[in-house]
């Protein structure tokens, strides 16, 4: 039987977590479609992978429009987002499954989908709750969702669980935690570090887009009662954060750090870097859907202090796999970054855990193959 025709659908250009995640599962499926609404660094990444991309005329900029908007803030929009309908409705009678992988791309592939009558899999890369979302925007979702999706796809139980709470309907949902393959470099950390031109001593760092939430800001106000540590933060702000990335520079000035941490900006040589510091800190103040770092770092063997909000507590064993605290908490923060650099050989055993977890369970092949055998049954005509 000829493999199904899959049409990808995503709303930006820009390359974050979830962009990377489509990124591995595409190259299960060379010679598919991806529609996009904007050109960038993932459509070339894309034709890289082998498949046919499809660019909207209409979608330019939409990445910025914030999703904690109301909806009302949408309706200037409402030609270009009709018009993007009508391209994905076109798109997808030429494709057996549409496979939407962002939160914009599936309200509008839904709308499109009543037309085209195609089974629609929502790759749901958020958590859906008002500290993501707005009230308008969650129950736009979830409408639309238990109405037009075939399946809902989610990394983590914890996402599966708000999508719930928030109304959406438990039988749609399938939980396939992302997959991460790293390989260690094999240069030891104090080489990495002069190969990186990064400072020798207790270094922590913090590997996030620049986004209010992801919490930049309470790794800064830890790092002000850590005189010894630096820090480095890499990453950019890619969706219309501009503002939080001027605040948090502002902060470094005020707080006397600006000798001490460094802002390294949107890197591709991430697990280089993070395999050069002490800890990797994950310090999200919201519910994280997955958090990619996190299982970087442990395969890199680096220790983790994380937030406890959202999939972290999953992915790190309970605080076996890694240090969880209080999300928000800068002192319970430094606490924790001080007894992992104190005692870093009392660790040895956390990490050894941390990183057999992170191959058995987030491995990326696993990964494609659940994805690939949700879109075969769907593709079969099995709809449950
Ligand atoms: N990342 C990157 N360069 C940077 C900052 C981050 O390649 O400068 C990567 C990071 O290594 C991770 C991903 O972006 O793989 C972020 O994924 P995560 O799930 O942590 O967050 P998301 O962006 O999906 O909210």
């Amino acid at each position: 039987m000829a493999p199904p025709r899959v049409m990808f659908v995503n709303h930006t250009s820009a390359i974050a977590g979830a962009e990377l995640i489509l990124l591995d599962v595409v190259r299960a499926w060379r010679g598919a479609t991806a529609f996009l609404f904007e050109d960038g660094p993932l459509e070339a990444a894309m034709r890289s992978k082998g498949l046919d991309v499809v660019l909207s005329r209409f979608g330019r900029g939409l990445t910025n429009l914030k999703r904690d908007a109301s909806l009302w803030r949408a309706a200037p929009l409402a030609g270009r987002l009709a018009g993007i309908t009508a391209e994905i409705a076109g798109a997808a009678r030429r494709h057996d499954v549409i496979y939407a992988n962002s939160q914009k791309a599936f309200v509008l592939a839904a709308i499109a989908n009543a037309a085209a009558r195609r089974p629609l899999v929502w790759h749901l890369h958020d958590i859906i709750d008002g500290s993501h979302f707005g009230a308008g925007q969650r129950r736009l979702q979830v409408a639309l969702a238990n109405r037009f999706a075939a399946r809902v796809v989610v990394p983590s139980e914890a996402a599966a669980s708000a999508f719930a709470a928030a109304g959406g309907r438990a039988d749609l949902v399938e939980v396939v935690p992302n997959g991460v393959d790293i390989v260690r470099d094999p240069r030891s950390r104090e080489d990495l570090r002069r190969d990186l031109g990064l400072p020798a001593g207790p270094l922590v760092g913090v590997f996030s887009r620049l986004a209010q939430w992801k919490g930049q800001h309470v790794v800064l106000d830890a790092l002000a009662t850590l005189p010894e540590v630096r820090g480095i933060i890499v990453g950019d702000a890619l969706f219309g954060e501009q503002d939080y990335a001027a605040t948090l520079r502002a902060q470094t000035e005020k707080l006397g750090l600006a000798g001490r941490v460094q802002f390294l900006g949107h890197r591709a040589d991430v697990p280089l870097l993070m395999q050069a510091v002490d800890v990797m800190i994950h310090p999200s103040v919201a519910p994280e859907p997955f958090g990619r770092t996190l299982v970087e770092a442990m395969l890199a063997g680096v220790p983790v202090v994380a937030t406890d909000a959202g999939a972290a507590a999953d992915i790190l064993d309970g605080g076996a796999a890694g240090t969880l605290v209080p999300p928000g908490d800068a002192a319970a923060l430094a606490g924790a970054v001080a007894r992992v650099l104190a005692r870093p050989d009392d660790l040895a055993a956390q990490l050894d855990r941390a990183t057999a977890r992170a191959q058995d369970r987030y491995g990326v092949a696993a990964m494609q193959d659940a994805v690939a055998a949700v879109i075969a049954r769907l593709a079969a005509g099995a709809h449950a």
